[in-house]
């Protein structure tokens, strides 16, 4: 567990570092540390080293996370595929959901979310790069998908988030996430409020950090390498 501490003071060194290098505040840049396919001891030896926001991308594995986990007051995202039958269970036990990509998912989400809770915070997935193996919805039908899910109850539209292209090339990283900045950008212009870029992971946070990105979400680099196919 002394690798998940050293490993996050690596990161924060890093978000620090990319901050500093284009002038903006180290303090603007959000960790989310994702914590997908390790146990629920990892993510509490990285609470304890005082980090609070992790990422999850299966709702079972991460609800039993979480239920394990209520004594810490952990703040929950999550940032993988949305099926229509786990609506539900993301509704009730996540502050965050980063990858709406259809309305339908966003209507279910919103009359699931429960009245006791504050609204849950959204972000609309965009397929920078146009993968047709990804997720996330192309540029174009980004305003619409934001006015629909502005106009939800129990949901609060905070940005806009992406996995772009992996690419080692640190200029076509900024290329790729400036796309996004560029989009939200054209989204706060017809009038939709957006304060939030999540993207930037383990292997391009600096060119992401560069382009605005508000939220990184990093795993590798935190928790190691991870097993099996999942990536
Ligand atoms: C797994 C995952 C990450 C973290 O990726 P790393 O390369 O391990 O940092 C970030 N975002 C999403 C959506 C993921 O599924």
């Amino acid at each position: 567990m002394d690798t998940i501490r050293a490993n996050l003071q690596a990161v924060r060194q890093r978000i620090a570092n990319a901050a500093r290098a284009c002038g903006r505040n180290p303090a603007e840049v959000g960790l989310v540390a994702v914590s997908k396919t390790f146990g629920a001891d990892a993510v509490a030896a990285a609470h304890a080293y005082g980090q609070l926001a992790f990422g999850e991308n299966h709702v079972q594995e991460a609800v039993e996370k979480i239920t394990a986990l209520t004594d810490l007051n952990l703040e929950w995202h999550f940032i993988g595929p949305i099926q229509s039958n786990k609506t539900r269970a993301i509704a009730e036990n996540f502050p965050w959901a980063h990858s709406i990509d259809r309305g339908k998912i966003a209507e279910r989400l919103a009359a699931a979310r429960p009245a006791v809770l504050a609204p849950l915070q959204v972000c609309l997935q965009i397929n920078i790069g146009g993968e047709s193996a990804k997720s996330g919805i192309a540029p174009r039908e980004a305003l619409g998908l934001a006015r629909t899910v502005a106009a939800l109850p129990r949901l609060k539209l905070r940005g806009l988030m992406a996995i772009p292209p992996a690419s080692a090339d640190y200029a076509q990283q900024r290329r790729y996430f400036a796309q996004l900045r560029q989009l939200k950008d054209e989204l706060v212009a017809a009038g939709i409020a957006l304060d939030t870029l999540s993207m930037g992971m383990s292997a391009d946070l600096e060119a992401a950090i560069a382009e605005g990105a508000t939220l990184v979400r990093v795993g590798t680099a935190i928790f190691g390498e991870r097993k099996g196919s999942e990536k």
